[in-house]
């Protein structure tokens, strides 16, 4: 039998776990996930995914374990991803629709879960943080902090929005190193039971939408979103307050710690009654400092045997519920690229190139939208600069996103590859 072709996954967050599920069908491939925690693990928050995200997860044959755990919002609100509204006054100002999809929504600790077991953990190796990875034509160098030095075929750099192996990309093709960039936005983060919201609205007389349908408050320089996990019984909230002045964090401020609910609400004192109801349940809210990264010109190597996906390609502000959504449709682009049982330890760099074609464009875009997309919930934006234009705009916005055949790209990319693969046989 061939050699296998040897792969390493370096960082087991949702993109890099969702891969290692598909790379381990391989028979061709001998695929180590390297994480440098003692184990898997995921905040205590929801995770929103978009019709693109939703249909990535159903090309990755995941569908199943998804929708057991998966939220979408009951009859005749399925297929509304957000209602849009004043966040002073509560006055509906559109909606967004995602046709069958709506708003698809689940606890990230449960989504891990349903991957976590789907990946034999003699694949796996915890408490192995990557120090920094070399590569030359032959193959490609992990050195680990505690000393060790691997060799690999393929190196896939899933490691977030601190990557290391970023670092290798960027050096390979003598460009400059990036930093993760503070936006200026502060994320308010927490958890409530629906039942205790939606008896708030009741009492306050409110129109009980707010309650049972995802909803996105709007105003200047603040935004609020909802939207339900855990079969309902929870609704995840994240509040947003924005500076875009102040780019600059003072130097050890952490990028998430606890605050009081004193100091959020005081934040939010001119909004709606809803508004403020919804945000007093929050028992212990934390705080986070939204970081993006600047686009990438590369996702690949110059050698073409080191690859980013994920947050280490492109993290970005989370304001189209999108970032996760694209690391899973790398993710997807990739695995149907290395199931070609024809590569060997030479011709799996050919991927590299079709990868990167595919998906850096896009994924470009949506970091590039995310932010004007926050800009525009916060009345930022001089193209739309009321309400009105503002929900008119939005209730179409994202339909390129979700919209998006990913079908086309897998053909594409299979086609590209098996091309390549044809050419190069025929001049070997
Ligand atoms: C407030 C907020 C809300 C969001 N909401 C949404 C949403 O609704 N929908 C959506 O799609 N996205 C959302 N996102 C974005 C989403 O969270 C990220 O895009 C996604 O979690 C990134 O996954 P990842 O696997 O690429 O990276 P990560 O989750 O960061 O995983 C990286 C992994 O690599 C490991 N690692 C790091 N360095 C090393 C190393 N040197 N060696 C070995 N291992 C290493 C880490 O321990 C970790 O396990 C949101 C983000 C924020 C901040």
């Amino acid at each position: 039998m061939d050699k296998k072709v040897k792969v390493a996954v370096i960082g087991g967050g949702i993109a890099g776990l969702a891969l290692t599920t598909q790379l381990i069908k391989n028979t061709h491939l001998d695929v180590h996930l390297f994480e440098s925690a003692p184990q898997f693990s995921e905040i205590g928050a929801g995770i929103s995914f978009g019709a693109n995200a939703v249909k990535a997860i159903h090309l990755l044959g995941l569908s199943q374990e998804y929708e057991g755990i998966a939220d979408q919002v009951k009859a005749p609100y399925t297929d509304i991803w957000f209602q849009w509204r004043n966040g002073y006054t509560d006055a509906y100002l559109s909606a967004s629709i995602a046709p069958q999809v709506g708003q698809s929504s689940v606890h990230r600790a449960d989504f891990l879960d349903t991957l976590i077991p789907l990946v034999p953990l003699s694949n796996v190796h915890f408490n192995k943080r990557v120090q920094h990875v070399k590569a030359n034509e032959d193959q490609a160098t992990i050195t680990f902090m505690d000393g060790q030095n691997i060799e690999f075929d393929y190196v896939i750099g899933c490691d977030g929005i601190h990557s290391v192996v970023r670092n290798h990309v960027l050096d390979s093709h003598q460009l400059p190193r990036i930093q993760p960039q503070f936006s200026g936005t502060w994320a308010y983060r927490g958890i409530i039971k629906f039942k205790d919201f939606k008896q708030a609205i009741e009492k306050l007389g409110n129109d009980l939408e707010i309650a049972d349908v995802p909803q996105m408050f709007l105003g200047k320089d603040k935004h609020i979103l909802t939207f339900p996990i855990r079969q309902g019984e929870e609704i995840n909230i994240v509040a947003f307050k924005s500076d875009r002045t102040q780019t600059k964090l003072a130097e050890n401020t952490p990028w998430t710690f606890p605050v009081s609910k004193q100091e959020m609400l005081s934040d939010f004192a001119d909004w709606s009654e809803s508004c403020k109801v919804l945000l007093g349940l929050i028992e212990s809210p934390t705080i986070w400092a939204l970081h993006e990264i600047q686009p990438l010109k590369h996702y690949k190597n110059k050698t073409n045997n080191v690859i980013l996906i994920g947050d280490a390609a492109h993290a970005m502000l989370p304001h189209q519920g999108a970032g996760a959504g694209q690391g899973l449709e790398d993710a997807l682009i990739l695995a149907k690229l290395l199931e070609n049982s024809e590569l060997t330890s030479e011709s799996i760099k050919l991927v590299s190139e079709i990868y990167e074609q595919v998906r850096l464009d896009r994924a470009v875009k949506v970091q590039n939208t995310s932010r004007e997309s926050g800009e525009i919930y916060e009345l930022y934006s001089s193209k739309y600069s009321d309400f009105e234009s503002v929900g008119q705009h939005l209730a179409h916005r994202f339909d390129w996103l979700w919209q998006h055949s990913l079908e086309n790209d897998i053909r594409t990319a299979q086609v590209a590859l098996e091309n390549q693969l044809q050419k190069t046989a025929i001049f070997a």
